[in-house]
């Protein structure tokens, strides 16, 4: 059993190293530990261990939640047999983070419903575990948030402060066209990431559609030319899962 005054001298420590988590597990643990036999190295490791892995899933979260993404939609979420065109292993591969380190991007590309948006938020919410710094938001908020820094003279010091996240996702590229100022500032977002930072792009579009979205075939080729220089393009194709249980019954469901 623990004394009063050492459970007080512990809680009073843990506080004074910023671990108030230590102040909850030293007792559960301890108990673990008299009924296991643990050495008291042991026991200090697994109080240690804990404190760790609570900031960690803490830090986790507090990411996930300022990356706003529209939604928590997973990787292990996702349904790889209703979606046979995306390919399970290199999403599994983007999923470890490591082509942030690199600076390279991922394009999703197809039509309405087939889990482009879920799979660029499974993406995210694996890269803010990982512990990078996520930022998600649609082409239209991209540039509205530009468009804003750029009229209070604050465009360069946006896209400054936007390098320090290893990865932006600008989904739905090509539901609403630019206009000529507004794809110049997306251009100059692209251009200020290129080689340094991941972008994770959706378009239902493909890439030789961009040219009416951005209003000019000369800054379209040379965004995405820019894009895919270090980039991995998926493909998808097929109907839209949001229609699913819309489908007729077909034989093979019986
Ligand atoms: P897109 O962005 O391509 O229009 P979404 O990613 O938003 O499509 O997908 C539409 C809805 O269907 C979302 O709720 C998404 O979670 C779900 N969804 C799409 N594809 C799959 C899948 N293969 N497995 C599980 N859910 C899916
Ligand atoms: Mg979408």
């Amino acid at each position: 059993m623990t004394g009063t005054e050492t459970t007080s001298q512990i809680e009073y420590y843990a506080r004074a190293l910023r671990a108030p988590r230590i102040s909850d597990a030293f007792r559960r643990l301890g108990d673990q530990a008299r009924d296991a036999g643990w050495s008291h190295e042991e026991y200090l490791a697994a109080v240690l261990s804990n404190e760790v892995s609570e900031r960690e899933a803490s830090g986790a979260n507090l990411r996930i939640k300022a990356a706003r993404f529209p939604g928590h939609k997973t990787l292990e979420d996702f349904n790889f047999d209703h979606q046979p065109t995306a390919d399970r292993n290199l999403i599994a591969h983007l999923g470890t983070s490591v082509f942030l380190t690199e600076g390279k991007n991922v394009v999703l590309l197809g039509p309405p419903g087939t889990g482009k948006t879920h799979l660029a938020v499974g993406i995210g919410i694996k890269a803010a575990k990982a512990g990078h710094r996520v930022l998600f938001d649609t082409a239209t908020g991209w540039v509205t948030r530009l468009q804003e820094a750029h009229s209070r003279g604050k465009l360069p010091a946006e896209l400054t402060k936007l390098r320090r996240y290893s990865l932006l996702i600008v989904d739905e590229v090509g539901y609403i066209p630019f206009d000529q100022d507004a794809a110049n500032l997306f251009f100059q977002l692209v251009s200020s990431r290129y080689e340094h930072a991941s972008l994770i792009m959706t378009s239902n579009l493909p890439f030789a559609r961009w040219g009416d979205v951005f209003g000019d075939l000369t800054i379209a080729s040379a965004m995405i030319d820019r894009i895919v220089h270090h980039a991995d393009v998926l493909n998808l194709k097929g109907t839209s899962y949001r229609l699913k249980n819309h489908q007729p019954v077909t034989s093979e469901a019986h």
